[in-house]
């Protein structure tokens, strides 16, 4: 980053993100040419107490589609064509693919994907047929006699993706506060505030908390600002990282299976994401035996090449969601809070961050995403 006169930096408005996550890094990184920019992370900056350190971040906007609204995956689809621009302003390459999604079902499933299919939101999908299936995924199981290929879904590597933004960050001299533990947003007058480590700071402009899951303890104290948040709730995710380079998977493979679908997602080096479980809870043990189980045995049925995988990790944590399971960005006179990504953080990141964006220039009501999707941004008053 080019070095900036101490004028230039009078000039530009403060903004102080709180959560160096997903949301916060990407916001950081978009609005850090404009903006001086401050980043607070209760963590060491290696981003391990975050439901981004442990995502696939599938890109899937039509599989997701099944569970979710038709917006959502609109906005997922404009997402998708946003990232390759996004990831080139990083000053290092991150894994990314579209090569799109294979859905597996066995014999005795197939009314599961035959329901999978019914509850998509969109037509861009081809049935296919084991010789099909065999043709694009070799290694497959060949016990496998149908499969939907949804051949416009993409995927990216989220450790790498978490690592260049970080590089990008420093290199362009943004400041991070590492082990800073925000516990209160509260608006004071004109600017806002935020209470960190004891201290109180009045000077930014505008704060965006994208503190995730995290935001809600803060919703928890009697500060009326963050009262929403309370609505905030943890959905646990287990999941497990496998090391078998004998295995070729060239796309993210989602099993239909009545007790426990799954989805295998290939990354780069032989290392495949097996994940997740769904579960309404915020526990945050360890994962079970039995979630481990579940998705050893059935990536095992995809694939024999697994038995000799090695177990590189098996993890848990917790989507930050609303009760619809739908984003929001909650704006209180200049503080923002931008969360409730649920399982779709990865999917909608850049839609978030341009509308965020749009927001800071006063354009918001007439951008394409509030078109898509009119109640993703709610405003006080
Ligand atoms: C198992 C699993 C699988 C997933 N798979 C996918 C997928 O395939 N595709 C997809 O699109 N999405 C996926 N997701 C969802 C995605 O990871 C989340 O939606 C996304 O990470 C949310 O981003 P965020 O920045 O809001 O929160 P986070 O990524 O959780 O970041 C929040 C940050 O805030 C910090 N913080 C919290 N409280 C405080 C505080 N008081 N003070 C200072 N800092 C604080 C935390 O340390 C953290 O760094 C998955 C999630 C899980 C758990």
């Amino acid at each position: 980053m080019t070095s900036r006169s101490i004028n230039q930096d009078l000039i530009r408005p403060k903004i102080a993100i709180l959560g160096a996550g997903l949301m916060g890094r990407m916001l950081a990184v978009s609005l850090m040419e404009d903006y001086q920019v401050e980043l607070f992370d209760r963590d060491c900056g290696d981003a391990k107490q975050s439901a981004a350190y442990l995502a696939a971040a599938m890109l899937a906007p039509l599989a997701e589609s099944a569970d979710c609204s038709k917006e959502i995956m609109q906005l997922g689809a404009r997402a998708l064509q946003q990232w390759p621009d996004f990831l080139s302003k990083l000053t290092e390459p991150v894994f990314f693919q579209k090569k799109g999604s294979l859905v597996l079902a066995f014999e005795q499933d197939l009314g599961d994907l035959e329901l999978f299919k019914s509850r998509l939101k969109g037509d861009e999908y081809e049935l296919i047929n084991s010789l099909e299936i065999k043709e694009i995924e070799p290694g497959v199981n060949a016990r496998f006699n149908a499969g939907l290929l949804l051949p416009n879904e993409g995927q990216l590597d989220n450790r790498g993706l978490l690592l260049a933004l970080s590089k990008t960050l420093k290199d362009s001299g943004v400041v991070w506060h590492k082990q800073a533990q925000v516990t209160r947003v509260t608006p004071a007058g004109e600017s806002p505030m935020y209470h960190c480590e004891g201290h109180e700071f009045s000077q930014f402009d505008w704060i965006f908390d994208c503190r995730g899951l995290g935001a809600k303890e803060d919703a928890m104290s009697d500060n009326q600002v963050n009262k929403p948040l309370a609505q905030l709730r943890g959905v646990r995710g287990e999941v497990i990282r496998l090391h078998a380079p004998n295995v070729t998977l060239s796309r993210p493979v989602r099993l239909m299976h009545p007790r426990y679908p799954i989805y295998i997602a290939p990354k780069e080096a032989g290392v495949f994401v097996v994940g997740a479980t769904q579960i309404e809870s915020e526990d945050s043990r360890k994962p079970t035996v039995k979630s481990a189980l579940e998705l050893l045995s059935a990536c095992f049925s995809v694939h024999r090449g697994f038995a000799e995988a090695e177990i590189l990790a098996i993890e848990s944590g917790c989507r930050p969601a609303y009760w619809d399971n739908e984003p929001k960005i909650k704006v209180s006179g200049n503080i923002v809070s931008v969360n409730g990504l649920f399982r779709h953080g990865y999917l909608l990141a850049p839609v978030m961050v341009e509308q965020c964006l749009h927001l800071l220039k006063g354009t918001e009501k007439s951008s394409v995403v509030t078109k898509i999707m009119p109640l993703l941004m709610v405003k006080d008053g």
